[in-house]
């Protein structure tokens, strides 16, 4: 039945047909030798660019020492990982999960677990209009999003949605039943929608009031993609609960679960997974934090993210197009028009790798150490395509 190698994936999104072989730093290469300059990089996961040694030689010697004891067992590489972590971060203990999504299903997880022992079984989590999760049902249901609504019904219920950046409507869906709120600090999926750190702060001292859990999403932006190692200390607050996937393996799946003291209450039996602190994708992730973690790189990706953003600016002045939010390397433009999907066609062809969240809006997550080279190389490519487009709407 199969007539075509394509065919025997399931056919969840639509993509190029075009078989990628190879990557190197912000280049990836199909298997007709074409080469892409990257500024996808795997969805923000490839915090190193494609196939960086330091990882790729993590991978290798770890998986020919040990693959995987069990998950009754500790293993190196998990103890590592976590400790080092801990000692990066206002958490005290971390749980390893495969995938983002599984890490925010472990922290709603854990939000509920608070609720039962501390707060007489209150399970209640306020989310953001817009917010993004993951895609098990739990966080489907706990993200924001509007094409997730008539889906998969009925879905798993407890989650109400507040407004991003308006206090006042948190404060309004507040009530006994409440255990946690939980957002990302920028919404990368529905188009890098900064949350503002005075809206953080008024977070922070609301769910305190409260005797509520702050939960971070910082599956995005985390590791070093926005000039911190984590976005909450742009802010100068700390969460309870914070989530980490994408950059984290550096290419693997790996993701994790962090949470204070306090707010680390599972019990034998209440979570788990067979490869949850798989030794492979621990080194991997110990690989990635070392490098992400030091302060000359994190002070190169602030820089570089403001070059970034000074030449989308520029580009947005030549072709009047709208405003670029976001920060560090985690950016987007605004076109104020439906064109993203073309631009983004576009410059496939040209041979750069772009993402457009939403119809009008361009989004940019390039690897951490991405050279100013590589940013003048995308930028003329794009100023080049927009100069067309402009031109042909000119015409027509
Ligand atoms: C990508 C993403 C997720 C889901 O991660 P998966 O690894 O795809 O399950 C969750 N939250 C945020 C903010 C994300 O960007």
């Amino acid at each position: 039945m199969t007539t075509h190698p394509y065919d025997a994936l399931m056919d969840i999104t639509a993509r190029p047909k075009t078989v990628f072989v190879r990557g190197a730093g912000s280049y990836l290469w199909d298997d007709n030798r074409k080469r892409y300059l990257d500024f996808v990089q795997g969805w923000a996961v490839n915090c190193l660019g494609h196939s960086p040694p330091a990882v790729a030689d993590a991978l290798a010697s770890q998986a020919k020492r040990l693959l995987t004891p069990s998950p009754a067992f500790y293993n190196e590489p998990s103890l590592k990982l976590a400790k080092a972590l801990v000692e990066n971060s206002a958490f005290d203990q971390v749980f390893f999960a495969n995938s983002g999504a599984e890490a925010n299903e472990g922290a709603i997880k854990l939000a509920r677990k608070y609720g039962s022992l501390h707060k007489g079984g209150a399970f209640e989590i306020i989310t953001f209009e817009g917010g993004f999760h993951g895609r098990t049902l739990a966080t489907m249901s706990a993200s924001g999003k509007k094409a997730f609504e008539p889906l998969f019904e009925p879905k798993v219920s407890g989650f109400k949605k507040a407004k991003l950046n308006d206090i006042a409507s948190v404060e309004k869906l507040i009530n006994d039943n409440t255990v946690a709120v939980m957002l990302e600090p920028i919404q990368g999926e529905s188009g890098v929608w900064p949350a503002s750190d005075t809206f953080l702060q008024q977070l922070r001292a609301l769910t305190e009031a409260h005797g509520l859990l702050l939960i971070f999403d910082e599956i995005q932006t985390g590791m070093g993609r926005t000039g911190k190692l984590f976005h909450y200390e742009h802010a100068g607050i700390a969460p309870d609960i914070m989530t980490l996937g994408k950059g984290i393996g550096g290419g693997v799946p790996l993701a994790a679960l962090l949470a204070t003291e306090r707010a680390s209450c599972f019990e034998h039996g209440d979570q788990g997974g067979t490869f949850n602190g798989n030794p492979v994708m621990c080194a991997a992730g110990l690989a990635v934090l070392e490098e992400v973690s030091k302060p000359a790189f994190l002070k190169q990706v602030t820089e570089t993210g403001l070059l970034l953003e000074s030449e989308l600016q520029k580009v947005s002045a030549r072709h009047g197009l709208g405003g670029v939010r976001g920060r560090g390397l985690l950016l987007a433009l605004d076109l104020k028009l439906p064109i993203a999907p073309g631009i983004v066609a576009q410059a496939f062809e040209a041979g750069v790798l772009l993402n457009a969240p939403q119809l009008d809006a361009l989004r940019f997550m390039p690897a951490l150490n991405v050279a100013k080279a590589e940013i003048s190389e995308m930028i003329d490519c794009l100023d080049g395509i927009l100069t067309k487009a402009g031109a042909a709407r000119r015409v027509a």
